[in-house]
């Protein structure tokens, strides 16, 4: 047998990790040291040599662009298709279990997932039912609440009633927020997890089967794995010794939401024959990035601690850009950009990451002015839209009449005469009586309590959705698709709006259409599922895959949170400020702090050959001019590594922007002789001489009022004229 492709390309530790017997395994590495290589190749391996089916593997990742990927990486290392494969990420594997056990998990066979901002429309209307007020009982806190209970495998029957009068409050509203899924058949995120885990706990002939098929399993990312999901492992491993998990602590980075670092020594405790192996070697990065990185993680207590080495070569120093403001650093990041490509780059091997989903607006805005193709990973996503989610909530309706949250979204989307008053009424017959508002409307129009417009308005509605049903029988998915928006009148009701942005919206419902007609049913896999409700279930888990083509040559924007495992040649960090990264919430918090600090981690080492960090002196956020300073973790790579780009500003400082605060990173170097400044104080003046480099560098001005002076750059606050 010709093993050589799978063993080929590893090193000693790596080959060590692939090809050892069948034992519970924990790969304990440092970033672009090869652990998602290694996991991809062990699969291949227990498939080609060990002959474990490809059935009888599971693997867990923590995307569905990197589920992707794996697929792809096995495929072309068997030559095999690798459909039988169950690799996924945590939501979409238990979301799957669920469609297959939908009555054993005690959900309908419609049952619908919520992405979380559904979940926060349900919130909003049970706190409005349950006469709570927003603005003592906020939405997002409720969320928050609720979701990290489930984290944890806690429902609201576990819990115990306290004398703390918010907690009680809190208890109920988890209570009645629980009643009113079960009763609509809503599910979301945290919620697939816990009742995938309650699936198998409560099913012991499921179980095992599960437990046999699964011969081996494997996860990518371990180190942010949460409760349940680690529960859920150990479940299906049962006390076997068949799980392989690769991870970095340094690389945990969602520790606010529920993912516990702690697993890391609960594995090491519950498989007690497992094997660690590290890997130092990596492989992504050049030699000043790597070291770079290593010196900015060092910051952090506690940590397991792994040294990596390259032997790639030292490579480009890390440049450093101080922008006059967002624009300007949209504006650099842009242009340097375009000039990679230019010298023969491909745009995909550029990475813009922020902290922030709201930062990526300037970027879209720069990048669509000069025409050049870009797609946005999370973030305002095309599921996410107004208009699509509409477009949806009809076909969920139609899919099933339980759904609340599109009943309550579409009852009066358009306008058709049903006001807050009826729908009002509609509430309260369906809390009284436990039912949905579907039901709950029907009851109201067979009272006969409403004005006869009113009334028929409902009906209309009512009959809408049940002709929309009939019609879409036997069509094809983008056929009923297209019914939809053609039959509920959306797109006339975005041509009324004024300019593009009606426009817009119904360029977004063809495009849906589109992306109906694309719709890859094998690639989901779900055997047990209509189209319709796989299509539904594909647009609530994966979200913004359809800006650009997939296989269109576009530049990668996206959160540091999202690049988390992925590799690109050119990286912009942007908006290294304090306040913004590290955000506001965690600098006086010192564990959140190190998880930002670990975030900052994974983001230098995303970059293979080039790394850009780059901050605004002064931008405007949250409706406010700001004057941050530079991140702390700027500060914390030693000089050595970093150089600061200079050039002439291409955006003009604004007027009411004229004094940042504190530049003690401000570029150095692009004053010359000659060069006309402003100082606050002196007033106008003429460099004359420069000296020194770096925080040291000083400048010599003779000011027209103030004489010749010589000013250290670093705190001179000097404006070019
Ligand atoms: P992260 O912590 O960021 O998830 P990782 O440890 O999973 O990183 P990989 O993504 O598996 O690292 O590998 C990083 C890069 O190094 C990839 O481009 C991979 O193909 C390459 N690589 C890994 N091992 C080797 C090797 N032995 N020889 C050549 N290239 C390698
Ligand atoms: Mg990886």
């Amino acid at each position: 047998m010709d093993v050589t492709s799978i063993i080929e390309s590893l090193n000693d530790a790596q080959r060590q990790a692939v090809t050892a017997p069948s034992q519970a395994m924990l790969v304990l590495a440092g970033a672009g040291s090869g652990k998602t290589r290694v996991l991809v190749h062990r699969i291949a391996w227990q498939i080609k040599v060990e002959g474990v089916p490809a059935h009888g593997i599971l693997a867990v990742t923590f995307t569905n662009k990197a589920a992707k990927e794996m697929r792809g990486r096995i495929q072309d290392l068997l030559n095999i298709p690798a459909q039988a494969l169950w690799i996924g990420t945590f939501h979409g594997i238990a979301h799957r279990l669920l469609r297959r056990h939908a009555k054993q998990a005690r959900l309908p066979d419609t049952f619908q997932v919520m992405d979380s901002s559904d979940q926060l429309r349900v919130i909003k209307r049970l706190l409005n039912t349950l006469n709570l007020d927003d603005s003592r009982w906020p939405p997002r806190e409720v969320q928050w609440y609720i979701n990290a209970q489930k984290d944890e495998g806690i429902r609201a029957r576990h819990m115990i009633e306290t004398a703390d009068a918010h907690q009680r409050q809190m208890l109920t509203i988890y209570r009645a927020y629980e009643e009113l899924c079960d009763r609509s058949g809503l599910v979301d995120f945290t919620e697939l997890l816990l009742r995938a885990h309650e699936l198998l706990r409560d099913n012991p002939d499921l179980l095992d089967f599960y437990q046999q098929r699964f011969r081996q399993v494997h996860v990518d990312e371990f180190q942010d794995t949460n409760t349940i999901q680690y529960a859920w492992l150990r479940l299906l491993t049962g006390g076997r010794d068949n799980l392989f998990v690769v991870g970095d602590d340094d690389q945990s980075i969602y520790g606010w939401r529920g993912a516990k670092i702690e697993n890391i020594y609960r594995f090491q405790k519950n498989y007690p024959n497992h094997q660690v192996i590290k890997l130092e070697q990596n492989y992504r990065s050049t030699g000043t990035i790597l070291k770079a990185a290593n010196k900015v993680i060092a910051r952090n207590e506690g940590r397991m601690g792994k040294e990596l080495w390259t032997d790639s070569g030292e490579g480009e120093l890390i440049l450093l850009y101080a922008a006059f403001n967002e624009q300007d650093e949209a504006y650099f990041v842009v242009e340097r950009i375009r000039a990679w490509v230019k010298e023969g780059g491909l745009r995909s091997e550029a990475a813009i990451l922020y902290r922030s989903n709201a930062q990526s607006r300037q970027f879209e805005e720069k990048l669509m002015a000069t025409a050049t193709p870009y797609r946005v990973y999370g973030g305002l996503r095309f599921f996410d839209r107004a208009e699509i989610k509409n477009a949806l909530a009809y076909l969920r309706l139609i899919s099933n009449r339980n759904d609340d949250a599109s009943f309550e979204r579409i009852v009066n989307t358009p306008t058709r005469g049903i006001g807050i008053k009826i729908l009002d009424d509609i509430r309260n017959i369906a809390r009284d009586q436990s039912i949905s508002l579907w039901a709950a409307a029907i009851v109201l129009i067979n009272q006969r309590s409403m004005t006869a417009r009113s009334r028929n308005a409902l009906i209309g509605f009512l009959e809408l959705i049940k002709q929309l049903d009939k019609q879409a029988e036997g069509l094809e998915l983008y056929e009923k698709v297209k019914l939809v928006v053609e039959k509920s009148r959306l797109v006339e009701l975005y041509q009324k709006e004024k300019m593009d942005k009606g426009e817009e919206k119904i360029e977004n419902l063809e495009e849906l259409v589109n992306a109906a007609r694309l719709f890859d049913f094998d690639r989901e896999n779900e055997e047990s599922l209509g189209e319709l409700d796989m299509f539904l279930t594909h647009a609530a888990l994966e979200s913004g895959n359809n800006q650009a083509d997939d296989y269109e040559d576009c530049v990668q924007l996206m959160t540091l949170h999202s690049a988390k495992g992925l590799e690109f040649k050119l990286v912009f960090l942007v908006g290294m400020e304090e306040g913004l990264f590290p955000s506001q919430q965690s600098v006086d918090d010192v564990g959140r702090l190190e998880e930002e600090r670990r975030l900052c981690y994974v983001g230098m080492t995303r970059a293979m050959q080039q790394l850009y960090l780059t901050y605004a002196e002064s931008r405007r956020l949250y409706g406010r001019e700001t004057y941050p300073r530079p991140s702390r973790f700027v500060r914390e790579i030693p000089g050595e590594f970093i150089q600061e780009v200079r050039m002439r500003a291409t955006v003009s400082r604004p007027v009411a922007a004229v004094q940042p605060k504190v530049t003690s990173l401000q570029p150095a170097g692009s004053y010359k002789p000659g060069q006309r400044v402003s100082h606050a104080k002196f007033g106008e003046g003429v460099v004359l001489q420069m000296e020194g480099a770096g925080a040291q560098e000083r400048a010599q001005i003779n000011f027209k009022q103030a004489g010749v002076k010589w000013l250290m750059l670093s705190y001179a606050k000097l404006e070019m004229l």
